[in-house]
């Protein structure tokens, strides 16, 4: 299963985005919708919230009386803690219900507007944000949604900012055009990513590496943040650390766009246990099954299944050599030009062999597995 989260600020477009993502087959959960459907008359939350706030929080016809909940709920913390104590668990408990529920290969998209806030964004494979300027967001909040000018600023204002929206979006979608536009990036990235990635999934297998060289891209430094996060939730108490290592942490290195990560683990049992819980995260393990791939990625156990932004895994205890030499390798090219000559001259050479084979990985692994002991040697300093 592939599990997106979906967020923008209000009025920035996401419901055209849900709905494009279910008309293309995916199974949207909407977070909006749970909130009400679990204080519904007759649940077990809104009795609850009776209790704790009284009966004058509902309309006469026997529904939550929002605005009154609110006036009571929003005065003090203890109160807010105690609504949310009501509140949040069954949202949690119906939201997995229904996740629970959707087939094993579904693409479940999760529509959630207080996703940023709520620090949510590691849970999901992949991050979807839709950004509109706030101009334009208020302009049709205001004409095509009818809210109160003063209102709808209020509640933009309440929200997180782009800015920090930005900083988990794995996909940003931008929406300051026509319906039309935004519909048709929803399809392309529909096809062109969401569906590979959900099949290199459910076939267990990392997406196809990149094989040529190209140079440092900006965006690296914050693709490792964003797994990292990831991993340090898959990894819970069990890891230690995960890390950006390899090339491409290095300033100004041109490098194959992947980017390298390793978790240290408390010991060699905990890398076992959060290697097994990698591949269902987005991160199949790297098998020798598949032509040349082994060898290719050096010590790497896991690589993304995501085929834009690939990252490999290395994972082990403190003490193993593999998470011993991505950190060498690592400090050695951050500090050493002539390792990062060597490094850079293999790669390389292994791209150019690619680029002349019939079948590239095998020409790249090749040269890899030829060329990755000798390196490895001269930047261990062995
Ligand atoms: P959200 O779900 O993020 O709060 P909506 O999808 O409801 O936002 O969009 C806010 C309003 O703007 C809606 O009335 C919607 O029809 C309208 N809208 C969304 N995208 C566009 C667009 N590209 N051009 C014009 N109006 C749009």
């Amino acid at each position: 299963m592939l599990r997106i989260g979906l967020t923008g600020g209000i009025g920035s477009g996401k419901s055209t985005v849900a709905r494009t993502f279910a008309e293309l087959g995916a199974t949207i959960v909407d977070a909006d919708v749970i909130a009400r459907e679990v204080v519904e008359p007759g649940t077990p939350g809104l009795a609850g919230l009776v209790e704790a706030f009284g009966d004058d929080i509902l309309l006469p016809d026997g529904r939550l009386d929002r605005p009154a909940l609110a006036a009571k709920a929003f005065t003090d913390d203890e109160s807010r803690a105690t609504l949310n104590a009501i509140v949040h668990p069954l949202v949690g408990a119906r939201t997995a219900e229904l996740i629970d529920s959707a087939p094993e290969d579904a693409i479940v998209v999760q529509d959630i507007p207080l996703l940023v806030e709520g620090g949510m964004a590691p849970l999901f494979h992949l991050v979807v944000v839709v950004f509109t300027d706030e101009s334009v967001r208020l302009r049709r909040l205001v004409d095509s949604r009818g809210l109160d000018e003063a209102d709808a600023k209020a509640r933009i204002a309440a929200q997180a900012t782009d800015v920090q929206r930005r900083e988990v979006a794995d996909i940003a979608l931008d929406n300051n055009g026509s319906p039309e536009t935004l519909v048709a990036a929803v399809r392309q990235l529909w096809s062109e990513r969401l569906e590979p990635f959900a099949a290199n999934l459910r076939a267990g297998v990392p997406a196809a590496p990149p094989l040529i060289v190209r140079e440092p891209r900006a965006e690296w430094a914050r693709r490792a943040e964003r797994r990292s996060r990831r991993l340090r939730l898959i990894g819970g108490d069990e890891i230690v650390d995960v890390e950006h290592v390899g090339p491409t942490v290095v300033d100004g290195m041109p490098a194959r766009d992947v980017v390298d990560l390793v978790i240290t683990a408390e010991s060699a049992e905990h890398a076992a246990a959060v290697a097994d819980r990698l591949p269902a995260a987005g991160f199949p393990r790297v098998g020798a099954d598949i032509a040349g791939f082994r060898r290719l990625w050096g010590p790497v156990t896991h690589a993304s299944a995501d085929p834009e932004e690939q990252v490999t895994i290395t994972i082990g205890a403190p003490r193993d050599t593999a998470v011993h030499t991505a950190h060498v390798v690592r400090d050695r090219l951050r500090t050493d030009g002539d390792s990062r000559l060597a490094y850079l001259a293999l790669e390389r050479r292994a791209a150019a062999a690619a680029d002349r084979a019939d079948d590239p990985r095998a020409a790249f692994g090749a040269v890899i597995d030829d060329g990755l002991p000798g390196l490895h040697s001269y930047l261990l300093g062995s």
